[in-house]
């Protein structure tokens, strides 16, 4: 077996019951993809709209995208239709530009909250303090649907890890209250290669794993 599948068995028989393993592929190969594809992988994460549109192309088209970094209000329209899940929806003019494109686009979009939990500056996503605004404005966003939280958390101990991740969780069942129609808390998208194990016995429902996956990347 590949060192690629050899790792793709490591993790899944770690993964708790009920938690979805999405494999961060980016910067890597369409045959490395195929690799975890053919282990039964299907939900891939990718950092940039230009890779997200290259390997949509030559991919099978049961694949789903998960779209986990920055994203610029120039390249909206570019990913609406290709990704299963935005979980980078970190601020205002983000929510307003997809809402505008997926209206013209007559689409439905799914999305996670980018939650800065660790409140670093160099970090995108909503502070605590903001969420209640920022959930305010979603509400007349009509094109979004809210499926959860995503949080890359601040490195530290494991000690730390947890504390964050159990923040995290706090903040999602406390959300839970307030669930609309287009505002469900379903999906809790936190922890990566380090601290996925952490973060799954803290509640998480989907871990982002790279290079426990793929190995190192080469940028
Ligand atoms: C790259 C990345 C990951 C995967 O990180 P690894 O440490 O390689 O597992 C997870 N989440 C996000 C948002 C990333 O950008």
């Amino acid at each position: 077996m590949s060192r690629i599948r050899e790792n793709i068995a490591r993790v899944k028989e770690t993964l708790l019951e009920g938690v979805t393993l999405i494999a961060v592929s980016k910067t890597k190969s369409p045959e490395e993809i195929m690799e975890a594809y053919a282990m039964g992988i299907r939900d891939f994460g990718e950092n940039k709209v230009q890779e997200i549109e290259a390997k949509y192309d030559v991919l099978p088209k049961d694949i789903r995208w998960h779209l986990i970094g920055h994203l610029q209000t120039n390249k909206v329209r570019k990913v609406l239709g290709k990704t299963h899940l935005i979980q980078s929806l970190d601020r205002e003019s983000l929510a307003v530009e997809i809402n505008k494109r997926a209206e013209k686009m007559n689409l439905m979009v799914d999305t996670l909250i980018e939650v800065n939990i660790g409140e670093e500056e160099q970090k995108a996503g909503i502070l605590l303090k903001d969420l209640p605004e920022f959930l305010e404005l979603l509400r007349n966003l009509d094109r979004i649907h809210v499926r959860g939280l995503m949080a890359i958390i601040p490195q530290g101990s494991l000690e730390e890890n947890r504390y964050y991740f159990r923040k995290m969780k706090e903040v999602f069942t406390d959300l839970k209250k307030n669930e609309s129609e287009r505002f469900t808390m379903e999906i809790l998208s936190m922890g990566m290669s380090s601290d996925y194990e952490a973060a799954m016995l803290e509640g998480s429902t989907m871990v982002r794993v790279g290079t426990g996956i793929f190995g190192s990347r080469n940028y």
